[in-house]
């Protein structure tokens, strides 16, 4: 399939739409990347990438990151990870306060905010050197030594982390958080300042859509069941209070980023990233989107 034009139409198409979007401000550093930006990335289940415009320029990937942070913590803790967390669509806003009081400090799901700063207290926990271990982690899935955080993105949003800061307070009064909390934030705006392009993301995603192996270096990085569980858990959480309509739109399960960046995986075909930064109302790439849906309704490659 030549998805090149494919692309080129969709974008075409795309370029006449008012772009409502805005790019995420409440971390100062991501208000730096030009808006303009687009570029979209498939890799197809023989290894075989396609890419378009910025497909190859480096991004905050933010909390596609989650995806990533959850697999190693499963990968060592099991189904006993699901004692400190749940796997259900919150219909809240990503950094959202009140649930998590009325739920006595257990987050929804791991890819809201809270979710993730209870998987990075887990990975306190198991790992020796969280940083360089969670970045080796990423390195030996990717195999592509390259692969960063983003210091001044780390830093710009630690320097801004109000909410964060009340959400993991919270979870400590309930007793969901063991570590120190400035550790557990310091590991988490790091693993969100991680930088990628779509290339990159296309290519150390595609496990996700074989069954948990990578199709390019064949390695095994979960078994079957963990990544049937791992994308169930993209389609109904990976998009916030949005959940429902991406997968009502686009139909594949699929994670996003204040970034701007999309990651969607269509098991047995493709993974493919998309990355445009102005966000819409839900905080989710408002072109990436519109992108995507239009991609499954032209080639006919949703999940359902
Ligand atoms: N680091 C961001 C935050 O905690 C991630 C949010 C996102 O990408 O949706 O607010």
């Amino acid at each position: 399939m030549d998805y090149k034009t494919t692309f080129s139409e969709i974008y075409a198409i795309l370029k006449t739409v008012e772009n409502t979007g805005k790019v995420a401000e409440y971390i100062p550093e991501l208000k730096n990347v030009k808006a303009s930006k687009f570029g979209v990335s498939i890799t197809d289940i023989s290894g075989k990438t396609s890419n378009f415009k910025d497909a190859e320029e480096s991004f905050s990937i933010q909390s596609i990151v989650k995806v990533l942070s959850l697999i190693l913590a499963y990968k060592e803790e099991d189904e006993q990870l699901w004692k400190r967390l749940g796997v259900e669509p919150s219909g809240s806003a990503f950094n959202s306060l009140v649930q998590l009081e009325y739920e006595k400090g257990i987050p929804r799901n791991p890819f809201i905010n809270s979710g993730a700063l209870v998987i990075c207290d887990v990975l306190l926990d198991i790992l020796d050197d969280p940083k360089k271990d969670f970045l080796d982690f990423i390195h030996d899935i990717s195999g592509d030594n390259t692969i960063n955080y983003n210091k001044k993105i780390a830093a710009s949003e630690k320097s801004y982390a109000y909410t964060n800061t009340a959400l993991i307070n919270l979870m400590r009064s309930f007793g969901n958080i063991n570590n120190k909390i400035s550790k557990v934030m310091d590991f988490y705006f790091h693993i969100c300042s991680i930088e990628m392009s779509c290339q990159q993301l296309s290519r150390i995603f595609l496990f996700l859509a074989n069954n948990g192996t990578c199709p390019i270096h064949k390695k095994r990085i979960i078994n079957t069941n963990q990544s049937k569980r791992i994308n169930a858990i993209m389609l109904t959480c990976g998009f916030y209070d949005e959940a429902g309509e991406f997968a009502f739109s686009v139909g594949l399960p699929g994670k996003s980023g204040v970034g701007g960046g999309i990651i969607a995986i269509h098991p047995d075909k493709y993974s493919i990233a998309v990355w445009s930064p102005k966000l819409n109302k839900k905080g989710n790439s408002f072109l990436g989107t519109k992108f995507l849906e239009a991609f499954t309704t032209i080639t006919d490659s949703s999940i359902f």
